[in-house]
C-alpha cells in the first residue's frame, strides 16, 4: 500500500544510520541536534552493516524507502564506530585494523546502494567516547 506523501508537513535533509551500541546514543543524539538539527534514525547492529547482511538488507532498504517517503530526506549518514561488536562477530573484526578494513570495504559497498538508491551517504567514525576520527588511521 503506498504512503500518503507527507513530505511537504514533515521534512528533514537527513537520516542517520548508527549502531545499536547503547555507548554512542547520548553522543549522536547531540551531535544531530548540533550539526543537523533533524534527522530520521535507523538503528541496528554495525550502523551500515545492516545493509549488507544477509537477512537484514531487504528489511533495512525498505525501511530507507519508506522513511525518504514520508519525510524526503535527501542525505544519510553513516555512523561507524570503533570497537563495534558487529563487526566483531560478524565481520572477523578482531583487531582495531581489521575491524577497520571490513568498515572501509563497506562503505565501498554502501557508496553504491546510496547511488542506486538517489541518495547522499557521508560516512563517518566515531569512538565510543564520541570522539569523531577519520577513517584512514
Ligand atoms: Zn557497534
Amino acid at each position: 500500500m503506498p504512503l500518503p506523501d507527507l513530505t511537504q508537513q514533515y521534512h528533514t535533509t537527513n537520516l542517520v544510520v548508527r549502531c545499536s551500541d547503547f555507548r554512542l546514543r547520548n553522543h549522536i543524539e547531540d551531535w544531530i541536534d548540533k550539526t543537523l538539527e533533524t534527522a530520521d534514525e535507523l538503528v541496528g547492529l554495525g550502523a551500515g552493516l545492516i545493509l549488507l547482511r544477509e537477512g537484514r538488507a531487504q528489511a533495512a532498504l525498505e525501511d530507507i524507502r519508506a522513511l525518504r517517503q514520508l519525510h524526503g530526506f535527501s542525505d544519510v549518514w553513516f555512523i561507524f564506530h570503533t570497537g563495534c561488536g558487529a563487526y566483531k562477530h560478524f565481520r572477523g573484526g578482531t583487531t582495531p585494523e581489521l575491524e577497520r578494513a571490513a568498515q572501509l570495504e563497506d562503505v565501498e559497498a554502501i557508496e553504491k546502494i546510496m547511488a542506486d538508491e538517489g541518495l547522499k551517504p557521508h560516512f563517518l567514525l566515531m569512538k565510543p567516547s564520541g570522539q569523531f576520527i577519520p577513517f584512514e588511521a
